[in-house]
């Protein structure tokens, strides 16, 4: 895979104030709130935020502990308050804590609420930690003409959909408006992570292909980008139809919303090629398949553009001390697939020897081709889920494939118990290798 970031020096971390002392009052079940168990070695730590992806990767170093985070956020239907306080605050503060405020990366995977809500919430508690860089995906680039122009259209699709639930009366809890709603409301996330929030730290945007060696000058540390791409084939599946297409009333009746259509079928045409990017008319595979989706329901439409946004997910693997680790965001399989038939998939696969299950364990998040490759019995998985605000996550077809690679190393979040939230069957097993916390699993890779 060609190295296309040449390696970064680690940018001069802002002199910041030394870390508040004070310490939150959490559910104390024994847990640690330090990185002790961390000490000399690589630990994982996932936060049970409620549906979200809140993950601490410790790295030991000859200097001490360095940190990265990969995602913070909660779905605004999914989100567990105990006695008025959110997990993701906790998870937050327990973050400053554990990490002295300093952080040498922090990825945004994708632009979902579940996954980066908690850096717009608690930006100004972020604005207080040395971050050295903020890394997202190429899609979220502002200079980029293309993610431009795929956001501008998801960003009309969005909106047109919002309206469309909300004339229906479509309470916000069902499944795809949910989805509608995990897109919305991320600008104050955005502004915070553009800014690099407002500490000086370096953003940067990745694409697949892009090898990144010792990021924050973390040394021997090196990350393989494996998505998301950015060849023609994926970007004509993630790029909606002209927008002006959707939602049409069938009508013509303008306040008859009973009839809203997301498209009215044979006027409905395909606009993907587009001469000012360079983009060539597509394939015909591709076209049927925008016009399957075009033929769909709102409901279906808000579901494919929300796996879009789960395909811009960054895939990193990254290399330490011997080990290698899979955090895939939310990568469905659109993603993964732009990957996986290459040379190198199965050796990088067979080598992991940590996977964070992707997208909450949802059935087209980690493909079977994917699965099959990982090394038996030889790598540990965490999957942060619950069943709310979707009742099929996690995909119950998922869970012995994971008991049977993993050779039972894995874990759910929702394992730990929490009064009034939605919690994993009664009887999860809790693997020795996993250290429950106050509202984490760590586990250490030895
Ligand atoms: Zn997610």
């Amino acid at each position: 895979m060609p190295a296309k970031k040449a390696s970064k020096t680690k940018t001069p971390a802002k002199a910041k104030a030394p870390v508040r002392t004070k310490k939150k009052t959490e559910p104390n079940n024994g847990g640690t709130t330090g990185g002790a168990t961390a000490a000399g070695n690589i630990q994982v730590r996932m936060y049970r935020v409620g549906f979200g992806d809140c993950f601490l990767l410790t790295l030991p170093t000859a200097d001490g502990p360095r940190y990265i985070l990969v995602d913070c956020g909660v779905h605004s239907k999914g989100n567990i308050n105990v006695g008025g306080t959110s997990l993701i605050g906790e998870a937050v503060d327990n973050i400053a804590e554990v990490t002295g405020k300093k952080l040498a990366i922090v990825i945004a995977t994708h632009p979902h609420q579940d996954h980066i809500s908690g850096f717009g919430s608690f930006a100004k508690q972020f604005g207080e930690f040395s971050i050295d860089e903020v890394w997202m995906p190429w899609t979220e680039d502002p200079n980029d003409p293309k993610a431009k122009s795929l956001h501008d259209k998801r960003t009309a699709l969005l909106s047109k959909l919002q309206a469309h639930f909300a004339a229906l009366g479509v309470s916000d809890d069902s499944g795809p408006a949910a989805a509608v709603a995990n897109m919305a409301g991320n600008a104050p996330a955005f502004a915070a992570l553009h800014s690099g929030f407002g500490v000086g730290a370096k953003v940067q945007y990745f694409e697949a292909g892009d090898v990144v060696k010792e990021p924050s000058g973390i040394k021997g540390l090196s990350v393989s980008i494996l998505g998301p791409p950015t060849d023609q084939s994926f970007l004509s599946q993630m790029n909606p139809p002209a927008d002006d297409h959707y939602l049409r009333l069938s009508g013509g009746d303008q306040d008859d919303l009973s009839q809203v259509k997301p498209f009215v079928g044979e006027q409905w045409s395909f606009q993907t090629a587009d001469p000012a990017l360079g983009w060539p008319e597509l394939p015909q595979d591709y076209k049927d398949q925008l016009k399957e989706r075009a033929n769909s329901s709102a409901e279906d439409l808000a579901f494919a553009l929300d796996q879009c946004v789960n395909n811009c997910s960054i895939v990193a693997l990254f290399s330490y001390q011997g080990k290698n680790l899979l955090f895939p965001g939310d990568a469905q399989y659109g993603n993964w697939k732009s990957w996986l038939g290459s040379d190198e998939s199965g050796t990088l696969l067979s080598s992991v020897s940590f996977y964070k299950v992707a997208h909450h364990g949802s059935v087209n998040a980690t493909p079977k081709e994917a699965l099959e490759k990982m090394p038996d019995a030889k790598f540990a998985a965490m999957m942060s889920t619950q069943n709310k605000p979707w009742p099929s996550i996690p995909a119950p077809g998922l869970l012995p494939a994971l008991d049977r690679k993993t050779g039972k190393q894995w874990i759910r979040s929702d394992a730990i118990a929490i009064a009034g939230a939605p919690s994993a069957p009664k009887g999860t097993a809790i693997p020795p290798v996993f250290h429950q916390g106050a509202f984490w699993f760590d586990y250490v890779l030895g």
